[in-house]
């Protein structure tokens, strides 16, 4: 059962979890990162170096974040076949700080292309 990365990540992106990831499955938007669950291994390697705490595994997820696992699997195929892929840890947003405990929902998750799951 794969990782997810659930809300907390949004407009934060610190990206500390590509830098630990063996399969280096992560695929990178403009304010969010996606898992991609058929390359997820499982090793809970990236849980605990995420600042913003939004990892889970996909059985542990809160039930209110339980729609991030589509979105993970969207995210992460749309960007990985726009080559995507981030194995280099990437400055956090510009609001990282604000971010981090703000009212935010997927609806404020950019992508590149017009969103279609979840
Ligand atoms: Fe990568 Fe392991 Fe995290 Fe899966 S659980 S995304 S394999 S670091």
């Amino acid at each position: 059962m794969p990782y997810v990365v659930a809300e907390p990540c949004i407009n934060c992106l610190h990206t500390d979890c590509v830098e630990v990831c063996p399969v280096d499955c992560f695929y990178v938007g403009p304010n969010f990162i996606a898992i991609h669950p058929d390359e997820c291994i499982d090793c809970n390697a990236c849980v605990p170096v995420c600042p913003t705490e939004a990892i889970y595994a996909e059985d542990e997820l809160p039930a209110k974040w339980a729609h991030y696992a589509d979105w993970n699997a969207h995210l992460a195929d749309q960007w990985q076949q726009m080559g995507r892929n981030l194995t280099d840890k990437q400055d956090p947003l510009p609001d990282a700080d604000h971010w981090k405990d703000a009212p935010k929902s997927e609806e404020d998750i950019l992508t590149w292309d017009v969103p279609s799951a979840a």
